[in-house]
């Protein structure tokens, strides 16, 4: 029979809050380990990875940007330095206005306390887009190289021993006075960040998830700027060498987690009605954000069973999202330090109770 093996947290799944979640714990030098399945599909390696403080189409500042944006920039630099890569880059949000209505919505919005807006020259930019009706930029935007991070962090995880390459499965949960067991470990706390698989968790599926499909398109790009982001009625991102991320889809209503070709057709439309420079379409992508009726994440501590806690529901800002709220989580633990109320579990005390 093996031994048992203690550690303090058990991390399950190692998308971008499985791997904020660690890292937080790696940093305060607390014991842990992370359990993955990378055969089930992750919202964090399709992510386009871009941190916008403005949000929509009435373009108005995101939730808690003000503090949210300067601790995920300082985090990102500060995993990419502790790996020895390069994982974030400033790049400003080209808004090719595809309407006169959106520019005036720009326009209204940049004379009226948004910080983020700022007008361009269209000068030259004219070489790569049609922009009948103007152009704008949004500031302080920032793009993140998801894959390379969790690859890299992977690796990191892998030879340090704190990695499990297994599926976890629900019902193997054993709980214990103040701990809890799983397979041979033993750990005080289980956190989840299961992402999206989260639905099929018992002690949490009955939080309101509404996960959302979304679709892109990678495709090439020779001589496109790579230090910017372009969004039309599609974004397009950098995503490695001249190759670029296209989309996005946000579908509430759909039936598998396939590629469309109804969305592939739509994106080549809309490229081809303002991108000047060739292109070529190299691979469809898809994925399901774990997104939820309320738009604010799920983060905390289980109000029965004190061994599990979890930190999920990010929707379709994981990357600003994820580093804050998994060290708030970490605070929590650790130290009794209250959670942002709106992303609290606290709210869903009776639901998660069983109380009707
Ligand atoms: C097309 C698209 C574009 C996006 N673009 C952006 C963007 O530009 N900016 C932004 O901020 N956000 C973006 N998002 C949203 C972002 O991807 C998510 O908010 C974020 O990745 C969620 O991270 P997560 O760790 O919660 O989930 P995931 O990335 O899905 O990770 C969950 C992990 O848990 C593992 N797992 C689950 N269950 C188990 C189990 N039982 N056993 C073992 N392992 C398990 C999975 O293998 C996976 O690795 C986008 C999403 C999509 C789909």
């Amino acid at each position: 029979m093996q031994a048992t093996e203690k550690v303090k947290y058990l991390i399950i799944g190692q998308g971008l809050v499985g791997t904020w979640m660690s890292y937080h714990l790696d940093n305060a030098g607390i014991s842990y380990k992370v359990v993955n399945d990378l055969t089930i599909q992750s919202a964090t390696s399709v992510a386009s990875g871009v941190i916008n403080p403005v949000t929509g189409r009435r373009i108005v500042q995101t939730w808690l940007i003000e503090t949210i944006l300067p601790y995920a920039v300082k985090q990102y630099q500060d995993i990419a330095d502790k790996l020895n890569i390069e994982i974030i880059k400033s790049a400003p949000i080209m808004l090719i206005h595809p309407s006169l209505q959106m520019k005036e919505s720009f326009d209204y919005r940049m004379a009226h306390e948004n910080i983020y807006l700022f007008n361009q020259d269209p000068t030259a930019w004219t070489p790569y887009f049609k922009m009948p009706f103007g152009i704008g930029a949004i500031d302080e935007c920032y793009w993140m190289d998801l894959n390379t991070m969790t690859k890299h962090w992977h690796h990191y995880l892998t030879t340090t021993g704190k990695y499990i390459s297994d599926h976890f499965s629900y019902s193997d949960i054993e709980l214990k006075e103040n701990v809890v067991n799983w397979k041979n470990i033993q750990a005080e706390k289980i956190i989840f960040c299961d992402g999206v698989n989260a639905m099929n968790n018992p002690y949490f599926n009955a939080l309101p998830f509404a996960p959302n499909k979304g679709e892109a398109l990678i495709i090439k790009v020779p001589g496109l700027p790579n230090n910017h982001i372009y969004k039309n009625n599609v974004s397009i991102v950098p995503w490695k060498d001249d190759l670029f991320w296209v989309g996005s889809s946000y579908e509430w209503k759909f039936s598998d987690s396939n590629p469309t070709t109804s969305f592939k057709e739509k994106m080549i439309q809309s490229l081809d009605l303002f991108l000047e420079l060739p292109y070529e379409v190299m691979e469809h992508i898809t994925g399901i954000r774990p997104a939820n009726t309320q738009r604010r994440p799920f983060v905390g501590i289980h109000p029965v069973y004190p061994q599990l806690a979890i930190c999920n529901g990010m929707g379709t800002k994981g990357c600003s999202l994820a580093p804050y709220f998994t060290n708030e989580l970490l605070g929590h633990m650790e130290q009794g330090h209250p959670i942002e109320p709106e992303a609290s579990l606290d709210r869903f005390k009776s639901i998660l109770s069983g109380i009707k």
